[in-house]
């Protein structure tokens, strides 16, 4: 409920005033939009903002949205990525209407380019690559015609036909839209429609060896498609002349692009060119190496999809390109998993403590509630005995005044269970600290504290006869700088060599044992955590989501 006010009570983003518009004056009944990767890699957080922006438009306005496969290039294209790119976007919790391939279209797209020859506005040119290039001419100066622009409409025909029948190589010809050399907008210089390719598609296998441009496929499929607002991003705003002046020609649907701005993120990169990098040259794992920006990156490393649509929402829909602060997004998701994630007591680097007073054999189990933001969230059992750890950074044997944590003479108190002092240190024969001696205040259980002693520290342990061997990940930036992408020389120069810190004898409670990949925590002082999938029957092993607290900033002050 409070959700739904948060989007109402927003003002509407430039897209929905235009859709707003469409819609009061009949110019449409309902509305359909599309997202259109191209199956050349994982969705980044990138797409995730394409998503929800396109899913969302649809919800709001009761329309619906198309999965399209762009998937015109048969070079760099294959099924692993169509699969992950279906599985990004149902974990984000969305729903399309239709899943489509621009390969579906190939037939329908010939046609169209059959017309365009009839009409006399595309041709065939046996020109080079270097000397089509060159007759473009520069942003400042026009492009010359080609030799072959005025090519009869039968001898075009007979010779597109002729590149369908695999009858040319790799770069032989081209078809080519005839609109006008001399445009200012260099996208209108008699752009190349079709290239011939002979590779093997990941759909259409051998059938074709000419496919279609980004340009003469988009819109058309846009169009058949029957799409009623194509959103993208601002890199394409020269394209739309071109975008209008196919379906112009062609007398088809008329589909409408709207740009706005893509989303970056400070410390990563956001192209599936340069991730596909980071994943070939082994700077990363995988693709969903909890470091990476892609969308099973951030399910592996415990964001929820929640949490990655309230930061689609508050970055809101620009027209200008920005970097967005990825502190932002780790908002977001601490927001989310303090209110759902389980708390849980891990010791990242143990330190034995004795309770000298209570006696070795004695088990209690500790009830304890999973989660204090969420009534409904349970409570667990936690055994207490005799031989328990803390953390090394817990005790300290020569304290400054202010240090409220463990010491000798000093008393702390373990969470939800007793205050405890310590008496004693034990060291080994090299003079370090072996274990820590101490005695518990019977009656100062939490919940029944009838000692009338008030401490300032409390730390959380685990019970060494119970606790569980694990594994946790600690991640940091994958870069050092804010913006990779747009500083002097290669990005990869800029990677953060600390990125993954693994920690290998952390002890967790017993409760932990029984965790679920889905199963969100809170590691009590450390952190949010969730499960790896390297996990096995004899090493659990935790990812940290996010710290607790934005410590990152402020460190970065101090240093
Ligand atoms: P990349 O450069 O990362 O490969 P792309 O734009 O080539 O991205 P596509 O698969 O073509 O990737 O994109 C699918 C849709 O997602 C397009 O509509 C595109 O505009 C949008 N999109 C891609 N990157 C971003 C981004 N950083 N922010 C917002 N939308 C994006
Ligand atoms: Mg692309």
């Amino acid at each position: 409920m409070s959700e739904l006010k948060h989007t109402e009570e927003k003002s509407l983003n430039f897209i929905e005033e235009i859709i707003t518009e469409d819609l009061g004056s009949s110019k449409y009944k309902t509305i359909a939009t599309r997202f259109p990767p191209e199956p050349n890699g994982y969705l980044h957080i990138g797409h995730a903002k394409s998503i929800c922006l396109n899913f969302g438009l649809a919800a709001k306005f009761g329309g619906k949205t198309n999965l399209r496969f762009d998937d015109t290039n048969p070079v760099t294209e294959e099924t692993e990525y169509v699969d992950s790119i279906k599985a990004d976007i149902q974990w984000l919790g969305f729903k399309w209407a239709e899943e489509l391939y621009a390969s579906d279209y190939f037939e329908q797209l010939y046609e169209f380019a059959v017309k365009l020859i009839k009409k006399g506005l595309a041709y065939v040119d046996d020109s080079s690559s270097e000397k089509i290039a060159e007759m473009k001419g520069t942003p400042t100066s026009p492009g010359s015609e080609s030799p072959f622009r005025n090519r009869g409409v039968e001898e075009n025909l007979q010779l597109f036909a002729d590149m369908r029948a695999g009858k040319y190589k790799d770069g032989e010809r081209v078809l080519r839209a005839k609109i006008d050399m001399a445009s200012p907008n260099m996208h209108m210089r008699d752009p190349v429609m079709y290239r011939i390719k002979h590779a093997h598609h990941h759909r259409t296998g051998d059938k074709w060896c000419i496919y279609p441009m980004y340009d003469f496929a988009h819109g058309q499929s846009d169009s058949i498609e029957k799409i009623t607002h194509s959103v993208c991003t601002l890199e394409f705003i020269p394209h739309r002349p071109l975008y209008d002046w196919y379906i112009q020609q062609l007398e088809i649907f008329p589909s409408h692009q709207y740009e706005f701005a893509r989303l970056n993120l400070t410390y990563t990169v956001m192209s599936k060119r340069k991730l596909l990098q980071l994943v070939n040259e082994k700077h990363v794992t995988s693709w969903d190496d909890p470091r990476m920006p892609t969308i099973s990156g951030f399910r592996r490393r415990g964001f929820t999809p929640e949490s990655i649509r309230d930061f689609c929402d508050r970055i809101g829909v620009a027209k200008r390109d920005n970097l967005i602060d990825v502190s932002l997004l780790e908002f977001c998701v601490r927001e989310h998993l303090n209110k759902i994630a389980s708390r849980r007591m891990v010791v990242f680097d143990p330190l034995k403590v004795i309770i000298t007073n209570w006696p070795a054999e004695k088990l209690e189990m500790v009830n304890v509630e999973n989660n204090p933001e969420d009534p409904a969230g349970g409570t667990r059992e936690v055994p207490f005995t005799s031989e328990l750890y803390i953390e090394q950074e817990d005790f300290m044997e020569n304290p400054s005044k202010k240090y409220f944590r463990l010491a000798p003479g000093q008393m702390v108190r373990l969470k939800s269970a007793y205050i405890i002092k310590c008496d004693e240190v034990v060291k080994d024969a090299d003079g370090k600290i072996k274990e820590v001696r101490c005695s518990y205040l019977p009656e100062s259980k939490s919940g029944a504290d009838t000692s009338g002693i008030s401490v300032k520290g409390t730390l959380h342990w685990v019970s060494a006869a119970h606790g569980i061997p694990i594994e946790i990940r600690l991640y940091d930036r994958l870069f050092k700088i804010e913006d990779p992408s747009n500083a002097e020389g290669d990005f990869k120069d800029y990677i953060n060599p600390d990125s993954l810190n693994a920690i290998q004898n952390a002890v967790a409670e017993p409760a932990l044992g029984k965790s679920r990949f889905d199963d969100r925590y809170q590691f009590l002082r450390k952190g949010y955590f969730c499960m790896d999938k390297d996990s096995s029957e004899e090493k659990l092993i935790f990812n940290r989501t996010v710290t607790l607290k934005d410590t990152w900033a402020k460190e970065q002050k101090k240093a």
